[in-house]
């Protein structure tokens, strides 16, 4: 939740400030825009968060309105992703959901009245056509053949685009503003192309739609805005956004506000390039947590407080930047610590055969599921003469620095006893299939005679385990930009996905397996290796699965850039 702090602080906040010290009964009004076209990432999180936590402090209303203007790339099941996300973040919509295609009929209205007042024509070049008439930054445009044809001719050429008389691209509607602008955006911007696709919610009744900057200041004029925040690279867009509302009949002037958006090191935030992404195959899915849509960030193990913690620490700026992975892991990783259950787990076994206990050996330990926090309750494990401890803590040959079991040195089992390793068994290729170790009885809860405690690792008994995968992820690229790549799919990182077939505690499992279909999400931070969550969508009962959500400490902040 933004505090009143943050009322003072924030450059937007002090803008709304001084709108109230002019209007105290000003009705504060913000919106949440998407394109149906894509799952929504971090970037969006932050401009929800912005809009949605800015009207909770101004006891204002925030608006969820999907800009629709292109059904090429428009698709229902964005739409429900969408709403999904936004409530999973924890916030309420004012009203109804609103949709850009529920004013169209409103929209070709103020088109005419554009065309009627002179200043919007049909024109027929192409594409390629307006791109070349348009000019650069450093030469002024040319004025289309077209651009003056009697009001007459333009209002009856606009209803043959309308009625479906004009293939795609045959025509289009631009308004008459100034080919020699210092803004680019002001030469003539075209304002309604033809489409002829079927739009998710119009159906069949349009083939003309309206282009983004024109629909965006009318909508956000009917639905009564008054602060349209977006992202710096509208910037050029608010001369338009504002001639129009200055030249149609709408009374309400919404003004727009730009801040920075996010840049997340080693990801890409751009619907379009992740959809690349998808589309070759590269990653699973819009959910594939290696990409930080918000449904990729919940599978992974994300929570809606991490998220909004996150976003609240960036804060909101005009400031262009790359903002730290390690800022979002550090916001989970925070959370998880207080509320993950704590828990052995044991990725890549070794056995480790204790030969002086008896063979039916078996002890019952009762161990905490958080070390600060009683509350959280016990859980039971059991200690028997076959374990399993990580392959990685144990070496044949090592050097002075490993602190880990090796031939004739001792290891604390954690919550357990020390054991010292004496010999090993191998496989005729020379891997090491099993350690056998001594068991020192008097040393559970007691220092060792030599007073010296050894270090400690996790392990779980051979037949007290319940098989699970884990998967490991790393940056799905190699580098810290991605974004600014041209050719971003030649960073790829090989190995952002390992997956370890692997045991966790049985008693943990079981319950684990009692809940799988209920959706909750599970929390467990696996001791020494980091936090994990249950993968709710690929496990099975019998096959449980476990995303890594975070490593126990930063590990890219050291990584080369
Ligand atoms: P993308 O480049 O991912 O396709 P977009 O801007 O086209 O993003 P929209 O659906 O149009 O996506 O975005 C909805 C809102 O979210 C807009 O107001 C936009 O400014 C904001 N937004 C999108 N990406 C970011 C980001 N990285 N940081 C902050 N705000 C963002
Ligand atoms: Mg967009």
């Amino acid at each position: 939740m933004m505090n009143t702090k943050i009322k003072n602080n924030n450059f937007i906040c002090q803008i709304i400030n001084k709108d109230f010290n002019k209007n105290k009964d000003l009705s504060f009004r913000t919106r949440f825009p998407p394109e149906p076209n894509g799952y929504l990432h971090i970037g969006h999180a932050k401009s929800i968060c912005l809009n949605f936590e800015l009207a909770h402090l101004y006891k204002g209303q925030c608006n969820l309105r999907f800009d629709d203007t292109n059904p090429l790339k428009e698709n229902i099941k964005y739409i429900d992703s969408i709403k999904y996300d936004i409530n999973w973040l924890g916030y309420k919509w004012y009203g109804e959901i609103r949709y850009s295609s529920e004013y169209f009929s409103k929209l070709y209205q103020y088109a005419q009245e554009l065309i009627k007042k002179g200043l919007a024509y049909v024109d027929h070049l192409n594409k390629e056509q307006i791109r070349e008439y348009r000019g650069t930054l450093n030469t002024p445009g040319k004025n289309s053949p077209y651009r003056n044809r009697t009001i007459k001719e333009n209002i009856e050429l606009f209803q043959k685009m309308k009625k479906g008389e004009f293939s795609e691209g045959e025509a289009c509607l631009r308004a008459k503003i100034d080919m020699s602008s210092s803004f680019i955006i002001m030469r003539d911007p075209v304002l309604y192309r033809i489409i002829f696709t079927k739009h998710h919610q119009t159906k069949k009744k349009w083939c003309i739609y309206p282009m983004y900057d024109f629909a965006h200041c009318l909508s956000d004029s009917i639905e009564g805005i008054t602060h349209s925040l977006c992202t710096l690279e509208f910037q050029d867009n608010k001369c338009l956004y504002n001639w129009i509302l200055k030249h149609t009949s709408v009374t309400h002037h919404p003004k727009q506000y730009e801040f920075s958006r996010l840049n997340l090191e080693f990801s890409i935030l751009s619907k379009r390039k992740l959809k690349i992404l998808i589309d070759k195959n590269i990653i699973k899915g819009w959910d594939d947590p290696r990409i930080p849509t918000l449904s990729g960030l919940r599978r992974k193990g994300y929570t809606p407080s991490s998220i909004k913690e996150f976003c609240q620490k960036i804060g909101v700026t005009k400031q262009n930047n790359l903002i730290e992975f390690g800022m979002l892991e550090y916001c989970i990783r925070k959370e998880l610590n207080q509320t993950a259950i704590r828990t052995m787990a044991i990725l890549e076994p070794i056995k480790v055969f204790l030969y002086n206990l008896d063979q039916n050996h078996k002890e019952k330990f009762i161990v905490p599921n958080h070390p600060d926090n009683p509350e959280m309750g016990t859980h039971e494990i059991i200690f028997t003469n076959t374990i399993y401890i990580e392959r990685s803590d144990f070496k044949e040959k090592y050097d002075k620095k490993y602190k880990r079991l090796k031939l004739g040195e001792k290891i604390r089992l954690r919550y357990s006893y020390i054991i010292t390793a004496e010999k090993i068994e191998k496989d005729k290729d020379n891997n090491i299939i099993s350690i056998i170790c001594y068991c020192d009885l008097h040393t559970l809860g007691k220092k060792p005679k030599n007073n010296k405690n050894p270090p400690v690792i996790h392990w779980i008994s051979v037949n007290n385990t319940i098989p699970a995968e884990f998967r490991l992820y790393s940056q799905l690229f190699n580098i810290k930009n991605p974004e600014q790549q041209k050719n971003f799919l030649f960073y790829i990182n090989p190995a952002s996905l390992i997956k370890k077939n692997g045991f966790i505690e049985k008693k943990i499992g079981e319950t684990i397996q009692k809940k799988i279909n209920d959706n909750i999400k599970l929390f467990f931070q696996f001791e020494r290796i980091g936090y994990f969550c249950i993968d709710n969508i690929d496990s099975k009962k019998n096959y449980l699965i476990f995303n890594r959500t975070v490593s126990l400490r930063d590990i890219w902040n050291s990584k080369k850039n």
